[in-house]
């Protein structure tokens, strides 16, 4: 047991040692509770255009499924809080983790160079690792992990973090030691609930994403619905919204991860620019960052709708 735990410290080490600012450890379970939530979300329809969220739901529950003999789920937390935001304050916002270069390359670069260190001491180690990119329960594992809590908001906080983390996970069929799940320091406050401008979060915990701006302008792929003409304060792409009011994101410290840094126009871009934003200049600006997901034509769906 005592190699275990020392195995166990040396890859949080080695987390830490690539960049990720937090690292923790859950054994591999089937999520019972959770997945008689995620039923209940699934059966009233809450995930709208996002069908893919209501598809393979055994293996959602059980990375059993994902990952042969799967025995440990590591998560690790990515701080992304940038140093600065958009200068025009009357400029359309866009969600800053999208400011830099598309986190996925960024965090399975890294998850890879976390499995490569594992497999020097265990070379015959099976593992896979995740960004958003297969069915898992990202925020739970993080949360059974000890990383943090999952907000009224629904996202996942870390007390010494934030929220304005990516998670991702390293699920591997090795035995290590686990910690302790974070307890909810949410406790008696709203401000998440009161400040969301279209009551996309329904009840503590509950987030109907077919209300939630950031389905809207991401995922959400037709003409926008007229009823929420003047509720996305200015959002273009995702919302912060729930997030820049949480008082867990006070003192967000800058992220030192250079992928991240936007575009230099980014930060500078008017209003006026931004509302006639060629589709070459789109092309320049957000070349490898998330943005690119909705094409020129959604930003301008978006731009659009909130002009
Ligand atoms: S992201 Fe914006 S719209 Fe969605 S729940 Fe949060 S505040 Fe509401
Ligand atoms: S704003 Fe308050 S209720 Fe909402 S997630 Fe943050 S601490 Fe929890």
């Amino acid at each position: 047991m005592e190699g275990i735990a020392s195995f166990s410290c040396l890859i949080k080490q080695n987390a830490k040692f690539l960049g990720f600012n937090d690292c923790g450890i859950s054994p591999v379970q089937h999520l019972e509770k959770e997945a008689s939530r995620l039923k209940q979300w699934i059966t009233s329809g809450l995930y709208g255009q996002m069908v893919y969220m209501a598809g393979h739901f055994d293996q959602r529950v059980n990375p059993g499924k994902l990952v042969p003999g799967a025995k440990s789920v590591i998560s690790v937390l990515l701080n992304y809080y940038p140093a600065d935001t958009q200068k025009d304050k009357e400029a359309p916002n866009i969600s800053k983790y999208a400011y830099g270069h598309d986190y996925h390359k960024v965090i399975k670069n890294k998850l890879n160079k976390l499995l490569q260190f594992i497999r020097k001491t265990y070379p015959k180690v099976n593992g896979r690792f995740f960004i958003d990119s297969a069915p898992v329960m990202d925020k739970v594992w993080a949360a059974r992990s000890g990383l943090g809590w999952i907000g009224k908001n629904t996202n996942l906080i870390s007390r010494e973090n934030g929220s304005f983390v990516f998670i991702g996970e390293l699920i591997i069929d090795l035995e290590l030691e686990y910690d302790i799940p974070e307890k909810d320091y949410c406790g008696t406050c709203t401000l998440c609930i009161d400040a969301c401008p279209t009551g996309a979060i329904v009840k503590p915990y509950l987030l109907d994403a077919r209300k939630c701006i950031s389905y809207f302008t991401i995922e959400y792929k037709e003409e926008l619905p007229s009823e929420m003409k003047g509720k996305f304060e200015n959002w273009v792409f995702g919302c912060d919204i729930c997030q820049d009011v949480c008082p867990w994101n006070l003192k967000c410290l800058p992220h030192d991860e250079p992928d991240f840094n936007p575009h230099p126009r980014l930060m500078e871009m008017s209003k006026d620019e931004w509302f006639n934003l060629s589709e070459e200049d789109y092309k320049e600006i957000f070349k490898n960052s998330a943005v690119r997901r909705t094409k020129y034509s959604g930003l301008k769906r978006n731009l659009d709708f909130i002009r």
